[in-house]
């Protein structure tokens, strides 16, 4: 008997029909005779949902509480699915994040999995067992207080499961059909990745590919986990992500150029204008944002005019912290020296992403000649050794993405199906 590891998304659960047909599913993996451990995420949109709730109640809740509202989603959808798998004869249990001994830090809202505790779950296997975890949530070692990980963090709970009970491999049912060389929501002609590696799966990740938690793939690559990313509305194979080495000689993606294009709409830029050319200003601005434990990606510093002897910084991070950034920077706008400061959510990334780019000149030479051809201005540019990053305006985001999709010859016949989900 093999152990695997089954992670529902919110859209393979949605409503009450839904939660019956995945049970259906997870019976079969039962009666193929594994046991079967699933992680379970909150019902369609609910998390979105309770988290406008809060916002309604509170302009500012507290993070120990937004925890403690957010993880009811997942314990909702754990018991509903273990009442659906005990309706058809199914011995089935379900158990929150902390019951299944998910230690985690203390930071609400982004708490970091320290160890897994596993003894109910050890026992609920040998009694037979499906056994039901609450993903995206666990308990801090130290206040044990509830916790949550991270928006989209399901994933990375049911990875670190399947590395403590040593599961075979690990399942991810999501409502397409794998990891695609774009998002199909957005290029219908998107091309389905048989398999993928680690690291350029984690580039996606990072990029803004939503399909995988970036912390989930780190720790499936770190523990030699193989992941198949599939739908959960049909029996067709997904992706693998896996190590080069086992990967299929054909599948290996050096042969391709660029492995996907990824898109991200949830980043916010801020402009800190007339900041004093003076060694030490920068690192002030961004010691204030390391304090509120704002993450920044993109940072782009003027030339100084010389006129003037000031420079403007800007970067982009989480629009979810863009108002906290912008009071904590106004907060030392004397000491900092600059002038003012501009907001603007109104942007997207799109991201190339392949390791053959490393050995073929000229990628962003097409990438830019394709967002020009389109009338797409490129606000901001980064770059890794795999991947090329611009910042372009919100509504231009999926035209940029389908040029750079075209560009690249990644475009095929099919359509590529999105089974559920409301995208947000
Ligand atoms: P779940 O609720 O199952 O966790 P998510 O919404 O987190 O699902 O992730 C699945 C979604 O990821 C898809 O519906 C799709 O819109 C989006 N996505 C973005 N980029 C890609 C990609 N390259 N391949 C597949 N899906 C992608
Ligand atoms: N329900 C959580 C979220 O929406 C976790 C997850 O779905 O992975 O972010
Ligand atoms: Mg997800």
């Amino acid at each position: 008997m093999s152990r695997i590891v089954q992670k529902y998304g919110g859209s393979s659960v949605a409503d009450a029909e839904s939660i019956k047909r995945v049970a259906r599913k997870i019976a079969r993996a039962k009666q193929r005779g594994d046991a079967v451990t699933v992680v379970i995420s909150a019902m369609g949109d609910t998390t979105d949902e309770l988290m406008d709730l809060a916002y309604q109640v509170s302009p500012q809740p507290q993070t120990r509480e937004l925890d403690m509202l957010l993880t009811t989603g997942e314990r909702q959808s754990a018991a509903l699915l273990a009442m659906a798998l005990n309706d058809l004869g199914v011995k089935a249990r379900s158990y929150t994040g902390s019951q299944a001994g998910v230690i985690t830090t203390e930071r609400h809202g982004d708490a970091r999995i320290v160890t897994i505790t596993p003894g109910r779950i050890e026992k609920s296997l040998a009694q037979g067992n499906v056994t039901i975890v609450a993903g995206f949530q666990g308990v801090s070692q130290d206040t044990k207080d509830v916790t949550t990980l991270g928006r989209g963090a399901s994933d990375t709970t049911a990875i670190a499961l399947a590395a403590v009970l040593g599961a075979k491999y690990c399942e991810i049912y999501t409502d397409v059909d794998g990891v695609f060389t774009a998002d199909p929501r957005i290029v219908p002609t998107a091309k389905r990745i048989p398999e993928i590696t680690y690291e350029e799966m984690m580039e996606m990740a990072a990029a803004g590919t939503k399909v995988l938690h970036l912390r989930a793939v780190e720790y499936a690559r770190r523990e030699g986990i193989a992941v198949h990313v599939r739908s959960s509305f049909s029996d067709n194979p997904g992706t693998w992500v896996k190590g080069h080495a086992d990967i299929a000689k054909g599948n290996q993606m050096e042969e391709a150029m660029i492995t996907g294009i990824a898109s991200d709409a949830s980043e916010a830029k801020i402009t800190v204008v007339g900041v004093p050319d003076e060694v030490g200003r920068a690192a002030r601005t961004f010691d204030v944002m390391a304090a509120a434990e704002i993450n920044i990606d993109m940072i782009v510093q003027n030339v100084s005019a010389v006129s003037t002897g000031r420079t403007d910084i800007s970067f982009t991070l989480p629009m979810s912290d863009g108002q906290r950034a912008v009071q904590a920077l106004n907060a030392v706008k004397d000491e900092i020296g600059f002038e003012e400061l501009l907001y603007d959510d109104q942007i997207g990334k799109v991201s190339v992403i392949g390791i053959g780019m490393r050995t073929h000149p000229g990628v962003t030479a097409a990438f830019f000649d394709a967002l020009a051809a389109n009338d797409i201005n490129i606000d901001m540019i980064s770059t890794s050794e795999i991947r090329i990053s611009v910042i372009v305006e919100a509504p231009k985001l999926a035209t940029a993405v389908q040029a750079a999709h075209t560009t690249f010859g990644l475009d095929t016949n099919g359509e590529a199906v999105v089974y559920a989900g409301t995208g947000r």
